[in-house]
């Protein structure tokens, strides 16, 4: 029997407590929470089965309640020793996708992103932001099963692509390759074709909360998008962090939403509309480049659930939005390269070197931290992925 020790330092502390699935020495994969840098199986800890399975699902969809008792028993467990045979060492495991993803939804929810992509996409227009973009969470439907976990290879997509100055379209690898710093939120449990989610209800329904990495072909992107949004340009591949953080262990992240006006119809407004105190860092070729604030974004996520139900849509366990791109005021807040190299326009030193967009062999890794209990901090994992050379064009 082994009582873990975490230092106080640590962002995975016993406040934090994160899901994820893992195997070892090619073990089935099964559900695990993790503490300091010793992953500990679930299973194994409480006895429970539905922790013997290869996704979060079945434990997400047993619902909000579900979700407190089992934190509470995690934490009281991991207080005291605990058999040896749960615990194993981070570096020992291979993390695995921990959700199976069911429907995605990338939303558009930073001012400071949407104004900068509409300057950039749109110069011709005197507001960057669209009519609608004060009025409503701005999303569109994006590839489920392209969501792949954290280390996995980034293949160079290949595309149509038209440059303003170009006379007809042209196909080939893109060369406008960016990253997107994204929140992802977990649906836990689902709601009836039918019946929308209030905005107050929103919190008994997510689970947790992933860094997301929607990495985009802008060349590709900005020919297709009129009129109907991102399609290729975004569906190639989207990196999700390994660890889910559960929303139960983000209470002292919770900050008040920036003040919306105008005023968002009655189905948005939420009487204290909350937000998260989150601090991402972007890692390009392991230097950080930019640091977006998490608690700058408009729509909150609670928001966004309700705006993606009020049709009457239903929600599923698994289900995941996202934030789009956290982007800040200032320059090195912003998420996406495009806006930090100001369309290609201003090139950033990287390590050593000049970057545009990404080259073959880059790596970008996201990181955060959020506050926990009593002044320590909560880590999110990281979203790592290399760009590999495209294998068409
Ligand atoms: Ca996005």
């Amino acid at each position: 029997m082994t009582v873990v020790t975490v230092s106080a330092h640590s962002l995975y502390g016993l406040d934090n407590l994160p899901y994820g699935v893992y195997s070892v020495d090619g073990s089935a994969p099964r559900v695990a929470t993790r503490l300091g840098d010793t992953v500990v199986d679930l299973a194994g800890l409480l006895g429970d089965e539905v922790f013997a399975r290869p996704s979060l699902n079945a434990f997400m969809g047993q619902g909000y309640e579900k979700w407190v008792r089992v934190r509470a028993e995690i934490r009281d467990r991991l207080a005291q020793a605990v058999p040896d045979e749960v615990l194993f060492p981070l570096a020992d495991v291979t993390l695995h996708l921990p959700v199976e993803v069911a429907d995605y939804v990338d939303f558009y929810a930073s001012e400071h992103h949407a104004s900068n992509l509409g300057r950039l996409f749109r110069p011709e227009n005197p507001d960057p932001l669209t009519p609608n973009w004060k009025h409503l969470p701005i999303g569109y439907h994006g590839r489920a099963g392209t969501i792949v976990v954290s280390g996995t290879g980034i293949v160079r997509p290949s595309g149509q692509r038209r440059a303003p100055s170009d006379d007809a379209p042209s196909f080939g690898p893109s060369t406008r390759l960016d990253i997107e710093a994204e929140l992802g939120f977990i649906v836990g449990t689902g709601s009836a074709l039918g019946e929308p989610i209030p905005v107050e209800e929103a919190e008994r329904h997510l689970f947790g909360v992933v860094l997301f990495n929607d990495w985009s072909a802008r060349d590709i992107q900005a020919w297709e998008y009129v009129p109907l949004g991102p399609n290729l340009g975004k569906s190639f591949a989207s990196t999700i962090a390994p660890w889910v953080v559960p929303l139960l262990a983000l209470q002292e992240a919770k900050v008040p939403a920036p003040q919306q006006h105008p005023q968002p119809l009655p189905y948005l407004a939420a009487e204290e509309p909350w937000g998260l105190d989150v601090d991402l860092e972007v890692a390009w070729n392991g230097e950080v480049v930019t640091r977006p604030p998490y608690r700058e974004m408009y729509w909150s996520p609670a928001q966004m659930l309700a705006h993606l139900t009020v049709n009457g849509a239903s929600t599923r366990t698994g289900d995941l939005f996202a934030s789009g791109t956290i982007s800040g005021p200032g320059k090195d807040t912003r998420g996406a390269f495009i806006e930090l190299t100001w369309g290609g326009t201003e090139p950033v030193h990287v390590a050593g070197e000049t970057r545009t967009f990404l080259e073959d062999g880059d790596e970008v890794v996201l990181t955060a931290s959020a506050p926990g209990a009593g002044g320590s901090r909560i880590g999110f994992g990281e979203a790592r992925g290399r760009i590999l050379p495209a294998t068409r064009g």
